[in-house]
């Protein structure tokens, strides 16, 4: 069994092949899908879609890129719908210093609002951090945020892996490891503890080495869990065992309400 811990599989790219993808994934082994989701106006498709497939679990919250059209209001109903849904995080929310993202004093106000949300219920976040660890860092702090959660896409140095990993997250290894140039991510990933992180494809995004410019589904985390095996000499069975379990630690509750 292995679980992609980060996809967007109610993207529209999947309409028409969503229902035999989950077909495919559950004959390969791809057991688990959590489906994190980017924009308010997405929420109720999010909210429909997961009652058609009970393999999923889902992260409501505003994702840093796409705010534009953001209100601070929706933050309330944030609230609202991670109580009244049944839900497994926040997110994905956190810091975009990619260019073309909105300023950053409005992205540290919707974060910083967010992380209080699940700090309130108690529940972990889904990161997305581009370019801007340090800022992310200084806002976990002062919202004094220890619930801890997944940094989606994480391609940080050891040093910042290890300080998310003492306040309770664990890393999320994705498709970039599958790029040989890729030596940082492949460095940082054989130095890592069995804990410290968790497997994903960022789908329909980050297309692995040698299909870039297809559309990325949770099939190809088969395909990470063999390169990370590879990079950290252990056995493909170990890393998905692993990867799961610390999944599960951090959301105890994924297979709550289950039966
Ligand atoms: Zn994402």
């Amino acid at each position: 069994m292995i679980i992609d811990s980060h996809c967007h599989l109610d993207f529209s790219v999947f309409d028409d092949q969503r229902d035999q993808l989950m077909i495919d994934c559950c004959n390969s082994g791809v057991s688990g899908f959590l489906v994190p989701a980017t924009q308010y106006s997405t929420w109720s498709n999010l909210e429909s879609l997961v009652k058609r497939y009970p393999q999923w679990r889902v992260a409501y919250g505003l994702h840093p890129y796409f705010l534009k059209d953001a209100s601070l209001d929706q933050i309330e109903r944030l609230g609202h719908q991670c109580e009244t849904e049944r839900v497994v995080a926040v997110g994905e929310i956190g810091l975009d210093l990619w260019p073309g993202s909105v300023d950053m004093a409005i992205q540290m106000a919707f974060f910083s609002r967010q992380l209080l949300v699940a700090k309130a219920l108690d529940l972990p976040v889904i990161l997305h951090a581009r370019k801007s660890y340090d800022l992310i860092f200084k806002c976990l702090r002062e919202a004094g945020f220890k619930r801890g959660g997944i940094v989606h896409a994480f391609n940080g140095s050891f040093e910042q892996a290890k300080r998310f990993l003492d306040m309770g997250f664990v890393l999320g290894i994705g498709g970039t490891i599958t790029y040989p140039r890729a030596k940082k991510a492949h460095r940082v990933l054989s130095s890592l503890e069995n804990s410290a992180f968790v497997l994903e494809t960022d789908s329909p995004d980050m297309p692995l080495h040698g299909s870039q410019g297809q559309v990325n589904t949770p099939l190809s985390v088969l395909s990470v869990a063999q390169h990370a095996a590879m990079i950290r000499d252990e056995s493909v069975e170990q890393i998905t065992a692993q990867t799961c379990a610390n999944l599960l630690r951090i959301f105890p509750m994924w297979y709550e309400d289950l039966h």
